[in-house]
């Protein structure tokens, strides 16, 4: 008695979603079945390698395909592992993912050997795009029964007993007909089966076979499938996988539809590194660099690694190790002779061959991203948008470890155009008489232009990198040197912007200022350090700089973390404009109404706070101070 049951409510979603689809692409459905095949044959190729009892022809995995015209069925029939009733409900009638899934939480349990290829995309009910109705008929490793599935859609399925000799699974797709917009009598085309499958499914490594097309294939010849003697069978998929092909027989349409489709992106890859290495290390290598950042790639669920192979054969989703943190973006695969397929995570992590692989694949993708700066700007540029974060978390990691590695791929804002520049670039624009990299760190590119210690700088032609991201000054901090040339934030310390007759006149301007500076540091009190004349200023009067050490964005770092403790701040030193007139205003302030000092002291230091984008200790006072002085002047 067949048993009819209802979609989980997801699943009906999808279908539904599925069936009244306008996607363009529908054909998608024949390599989503293939992949559920391909899947197939895998997982019972693992199953016979862990399970003696299990006796397959490991050689004669196929997938079988095959059309009747008449019957407007297309099916798609594998010999791989089949699926109990329980898995026939569990697995087509709940949402997609859950058949891997369990599979893999199933042979957790007995090793932790093999993991299988997550399929994602929109998978089986992917063929109601284009059946009005779907059996699936199957028989699993695990259960002497065999089972039929049928759906017409939405409406719910029927599980029943059935016959079938070979383990496996079949699934007969009743073609749509055709309709005004739609046409679906191309599914029932052999050539454009075959075409479909050279296209989508080319590289699956188990044959794809179908009867060949007889010359003329009309009413007269056998259309009896059963007899197979007189008829020839076709394999229509190349197998050798596309990174086993030699370079020159690859297109760059090849790459890229081979990383869409086996990383699931609808856009092309930034970029595409093959490596073929022969010699005592031998391993070829397929990496992409995405065109655009993973959704979730920022977050805990992103998992980096490469698929490991062997010989073209499957072992490994994600093997972690043959990836640094600071490349987690790159997607890709590496396949290796010297690999075992019953490789374990845990001897992994020890494999010498695969460090020796892994470094090799680190200097490749650096020297790939080095080339991409050097001859396409634009491309390099988006790759910096999408990942440089990355790039930048992978110097600061490790206390520096990749430095080396990392720091040619940086890029920051230039003062001079607001254009990105590397610190090559940087260092090699730098007039002879400057022997330091100027940095400053804002919130934003205006802000750090607009901060009066950026001005002179600017003015003596010295370029400024704008800090804008809050890892940017940690970075700087732990490169601490580009080139023999060490990094200086324009706000803090001292900057020796000055020759000597020029030094000689702030030595002696600041001596005929000496008590009023004492005076208002006085007023001041511990807000500051210090109180000096600048010689970084150029229109503005006064400004705010930290001593060595903590800076005010680190500053303001600090203070968003949580649990930040006993608040860390940066020490304050508040310098005047030696040329701007308010000078000689405070001057004549501290002799002739000295009693007035504080308040101007605080006015001065409250403003300095606020152009570096730092909170004032006292609003409120600053406001009455303010308008005082309004009063006072008018
Ligand atoms: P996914 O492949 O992402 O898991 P699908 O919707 O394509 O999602 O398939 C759902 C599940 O159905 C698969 O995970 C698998 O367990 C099962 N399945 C589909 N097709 C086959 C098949 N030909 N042989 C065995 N199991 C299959
Ligand atoms: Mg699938």
């Amino acid at each position: 008695m067949a048993e009819t049951m209802q979609f989980q409510a997801e699943s009906k979603r999808l279908l539904e979603l599925m069936i009244h689809s306008i996607y363009t692409h529908k054909e998608i459905f024949l390599r989503e079945l293939i992949s559920n095949a391909s899947d197939a044959l895998d997982k019972i190729y693992f199953f016979s390698l862990e399970d003696d009892s299990i006796l397959i022809d490991r050689t004669k995995l196929t997938i079988n395909i095959s059309i009747d015209k008449e019957n407007r069925t297309l099916t798609i029939s594998d010999n791989g592992i089949g699926m109990t009733k329980e898995e026939l409900r569990d697995n087509l009638g709940t949402i997609a993912k859950s058949g891997s899934l369990a599979f893999k939480q199933a042979l957790a349990k007995a090793s932790d050997e093999i993991d299988i290829i997550g399929q994602f995309g929109v998978g089986f009910y992917s063929a109601f795009m284009v059946s009005q109705h779907v059996t699936v008929i199957t028989k699993s490793v695990k259960e002497e029964a065999a089972y039929r599935f049928e759906s017409s859609g939405s409406d719910g399925f029927t599980i029943d007993e059935d016959q079938k000799d070979e383990i496996g699974t079949t699934i007969i797709c009743k073609i749509k007909e055709n309709n005004e917009d739609e046409n679906y009598d191309e599914f029932l085309e052999s050539y454009r089966i075959k075409s479909l499958v050279k296209q989508y499914s080319d590289y699956i490594r188990y044959p794809i076979q179908m009867l060949k097309d007889t010359d003329n294939e009309d009413e007269n010849e056998e259309t009896d499938n059963t007899d197979d003697t007189k008829q020839e069978i076709e394999t229509l998929n190349s197998m050798t996988p596309l990174w086993r092909k030699s370079k020159a027989d690859i297109t760059e349409e090849d790459y890229h539809k081979f990383y869409k489709d086996k990383f699931h992106d609808w856009e092309d890859p930034a970029k595409v590194i093959h490596m073929q290495a022969e010699g005592n290390l031998s391993y070829q290598a397929l990496l992409f660099i995405p065109g655009k950042t993973p959704f979730n790639f920022y977050s805990n669920e992103y998992e980096k690694g490469l698929q490991l192979y062997s010989k073209g054969v499957f072992i490994m989703e994600k093997a972690k190790e043959l990836l640094g943190d600071h490349f987690r973006f790159v997607r890709g695969l590496v396949d290796s002779p010297d690999f075992s397929l019953n490789i374990s995570r845990e001897i992994l992590q020890h494999d010498r061959q695969l460090k020796a692989i892994a470094s090799r694949l680190e200097k490749k993708i650096k020297s790939e991203l080095l080339s991409m700066l050097k001859m396409d700007r634009e491309a390099y540029e988006k790759f910096w948008k999408n990942f440089g974060m990355q790039i930048k978390y992978g110097i600061y990691q490790d206390f520096g470890a990749h430095r080396e590695l990392l720091e040619d791929l940086v890029l920051f804002t230039s003062s001079r155009d607001k254009k990105l520049i590397s610190l090559e670039e940087y260092v090699a624009r730098m007039p002879e008489d400057q022997k330091e990299i100027y940095f400053v760190a804002g919130d934003s590119i205006e802000k750090c232009e607009a901060l009066p210690q950026s001005e002179l700088v600017r003015d003596k032609g010295y370029e400024i990198l704008y800090l804008v991201d809050d890892i940017d000054e940690f970075v700087i901090q732990i490169m601490h040197m580009y080139k023999e040339k060490p990094f200086k934030s324009i706000n803090q310390g001292d900057l020796d912007l000055l020759n000597e007759d020029e030094k000689s006149e702030i030595q002696k301007k600041s001596e005929e200022s000496k008590d009023l500076f004492v005076s208002i540091k006085e007023a001041l009190g511990d807000s500051v350090e210090d109180v000096r004349l600048s010689t970084r200023l150029k229109s503005h009067p006064v400004c705010l700089v930290s001593a060595e050490g903590l800076s005010f964005e680190m500053e303001k770092v600090l203070a968003q973390m949580p649990d930040a403790g006993e608040k860390m701040k940066a020490k304050r030193i508040l310098e005047i404009n030696p040329e701007h007139p308010l000078l000689q205003t405070l001057r004549r302030v501290h002799s002739a109404r000295p009693e007035k000092l504080h308040d101007i002291a605080w006015l001065l230091y409250d403003q300095a706070c606020l152009m570096e984008g730092l909170p004032i200790e006292d609003p409120m006072g600053f406001s009455k101070k303010l308008a005082q002085l309004m009063i006072d002047a008018f």
